[in-house]
């Protein structure tokens, strides 16, 4: 049975697209099926961050009712072992689809892949929470400001609350102020472990702007290398929690 993971902040920018893609690719360099599903169901763009940009059915169509979860889900051939369930981003669609079902089409997943990594949106509005509790296990990312982390704290504790098993956080965009709250510090405030520091890195943006995520864009950036070890730090806890905790 494959793990589910939702990868949230309080705020909007701090980067849940990016580690949502670049986890997505860099798991399935390590061998893991890995799908990963565009939660955001008003701002998505996902599946363009990752290079897939002609998807007919979306998952807001499996949540209208007009199409099925299998023929949503793309296979990105550049990628090995990764998958991309996309959204729509016109109105209409965004219209008509209720988020409150998102949990029930994307826990079935985890029976076809190893991991399923849900992009949420921010905040704690029914939207993002419907996502959110897709999910069993957490992934906080926060960027290296005192605001951020208190936002992105309070979604971590509503999770919690809600019975999620906490994974640990990301500090993303490290070292872009000399004002950066430090990694020691930043892990005493959030008081969930730090999984990895992403440094603030050109290579990034420039690859969210070709629709290849870093690690396969540039894998030799310190970018890539940090969303690298983040993957392997993954695989090595993920499971595990939700395990001791039920
Ligand atoms: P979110 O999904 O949380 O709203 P995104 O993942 O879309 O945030 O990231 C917002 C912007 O920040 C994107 O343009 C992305 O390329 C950029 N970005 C994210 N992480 C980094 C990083 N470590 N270094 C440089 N740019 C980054
Ligand atoms: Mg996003």
């Amino acid at each position: 049975m494959g793990k589910i993971i939702s990868i949230v902040s309080g705020k909007g920018g701090t980067g849940k697209t990016t580690t949502t893609a670049n986890l997505a690719v860099a798991l399935g360099k390590l061998g893991k099926s890995v799908v990963a599903v565009d939660g955001d169901l008003t701002m998505a763009n996902l599946s363009l961050v990752m290079g897939l940009d002609d998807a007919s059915v979306t998952i807001h169509d499996v949540l209208i009712g007009t199409a099925e979860i299998k023929d949503a889900i793309y296979a990105i051939p550049d990628f090995e072992n990764v998958h991309v369930i996309p959204a729509a981003i016109d109105w209409e669609h965004v219209m008509k689809a209720d988020p409150r079902g998102l949990p029930s089409v994307i826990k079935p997943l985890k029976e076809q892949f190893d991991y399923v990594l849900i992009d949420c949106p921010a905040g704690l509005q029914v939207d993002a929470m419907s996502a959110m509790l897709s999910g069993e296990e957490v992934l906080l990312v926060t960027n290296p400001e005192i605001s951020c982390m208190t936002d992105t704290m309070k979604v971590g504790i509503v999770l919690k609350r809600a019975g999620l098993a906490m994974l640990g956080f990301v500090l993303n965009r490290y070292g872009r102020s000399s004002n950066d709250i430090p990694p020691d510090a930043a892990e005493e405030v959030m008081e969930v472990p730090l999984l990895a520091v992403i440094p603030e890195d050109p290579a990034v943006r420039e690859a969210t702007l070709e629709g290849i995520p870093v690690v396969a864009y540039k894998p030799t950036s310190d970018g890539a290398k940090a969303f690298m070890a983040l993957a392997q730090e993954i695989e090595r806890i993920s499971g595990f929690k939700a395990r001791v905790m039920y």
